[in-house]
């Protein structure tokens, strides 16, 4: 190669460095023209074929050549990458001063939320929480609990019957739970609580088939009617406030006997009448009675050494007196806009 040649490779050179406009094309023109194949390397390594008076001068200037090349090169390299980081740090600039996008909190349903109450005031009485399966024997839904088969009760319009499980059915109250809590607890005294799902074959505007029950039962020896009283009206008044008026009514329940019913002056009218205490001026709450001695037989009690009491409300009736809800359907369509009005009123 003469000397003039290396003139001709550099000015080649670099206009191919010249013309590479990224960052892969500067590192693929480093190849082509420093890599181990490239032509420097090559009229380097050729030098030993020239006259021995050339070789030193054309060994300079190719070194010369290739550092400067080198250079130029580092040069571009480093001004691409500057720049590409330059261009990512706009393009995926993160504007902080845009508002975030608010994320929805959720809060408890109505429902849980008269559950949690009526959980948290009975607690505080001295009753303990026991839960029983949902599909149920149909013995301990109603045999057990005085119930007998010609009762009206047990009708399949009333009732959801598992079709190919015969003798099981969808419980139609939370009472078998007090049965299975009795068995596992005679002969001692015990006071428990069993709030849960019920289903009954009901759809209108008070009735939904699927819904939500919290019974109460304490057995021991001893125990009268003045203790149901006492439990019930203290219940009453930390759930409705101290001054609302009360009154236990005589009814019929056949897992209790006597049975009665516990009414509260009507929370809308303050006792005036309206639309919704059907102008008595009077709710009715809860059914409660002295405990068949039929079902404290089947709960494993001597019921001539033992009684009890029990009593047992709507989840769903509660939300709706406590909130003033007035069509029970409200609380299972999942409607934010009716949910939402409970947010925060559970304290
Ligand atoms: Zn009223």
């Amino acid at each position: 190669m003469a000397a003039g040649s290396v003139g001709e490779l550099r000015r080649q050179a670099l206009e191919a460095i010249d013309a590479a406009m990224d960052l892969e094309a500067v590192q693929a023109a480093r190849t082509t023209w420093l890599g181990r194949k490239g032509p420097i390397v090559d009229a380097l390594r050729s030098i030993k074929d020239r006259p021995p008076e050339e070789r030193r001068d054309l060994g300079l200037e190719l070194n010369r050549l290739r550092d400067e090349l080198e250079a130029i090169l580092s040069e571009r390299e480093g001004s691409l990458e500057e720049e590409n980081l330059r261009r990512r740090l706009v393009d995926e600039r993160v504007d902080v001063t845009l508002p975030g996008r608010p994320r929805a909190i959720g809060g408890p349903h109505p429902l849980r939320m008269a559950e949690a109450e009526l959980v948290r005031v009975l607690r505080k009485i001295g009753f303990s929480i026991v839960e029983g399966p949902e599909v149920e024997s149909e013995y301990l839904n109603f045999e057990a609990l005085n119930i007998p088969e010609d009762h009206p009760a047990r009708e399949m319009q009333d009732t959801f019957y598992l079709r190919d499980l015969p003798g099981l059915l969808l419980r139609t109250h939370t009472s078998p739970v007090q049965v299975r809590a009795m068995r596992a607890s005679a002969p001692n005294p015990l006071r428990v609580i069993c709030p849960g799902r019920v289903y009954r074959r009901d759809d209108d505007v008070t009735h939904s088939p699927v819904f939500h029950q919290i019974e109460g039962l304490a057995v021991g020896e001893g125990i009268g009617m003045h203790h149901l009283k006492a439990t019930l009206y203290e219940f009453a008044r930390q759930l409705f406030g101290a001054d609302v008026p009360l009154r236990l009514r005589p009814s019929y329940f056949p897992f209790t006997e006597p049975s009665t019913e516990l009414d509260v002056g009507c929370p809308f009218c303050h006792g005036q009448g309206c639309r919704v205490c059907k102008g008595s001026g009077w709710i009715e709450v809860l059914g409660s009675g002295m405990v068949h001695p039929h079902v404290l037989r089947e709960g494993g009690y001597d019921p001539e050494r033992f009684t009890g009491f029990a009593f047992g409300l709507g989840i769903e009736r509660t939300a709706m007196l406590r909130y003033g809800i007035d069509d029970v359907r409200l609380l299972y369509l999942g409607d934010l806009r009716f949910l939402t009005q409970f947010q925060g009123s559970e304290a």
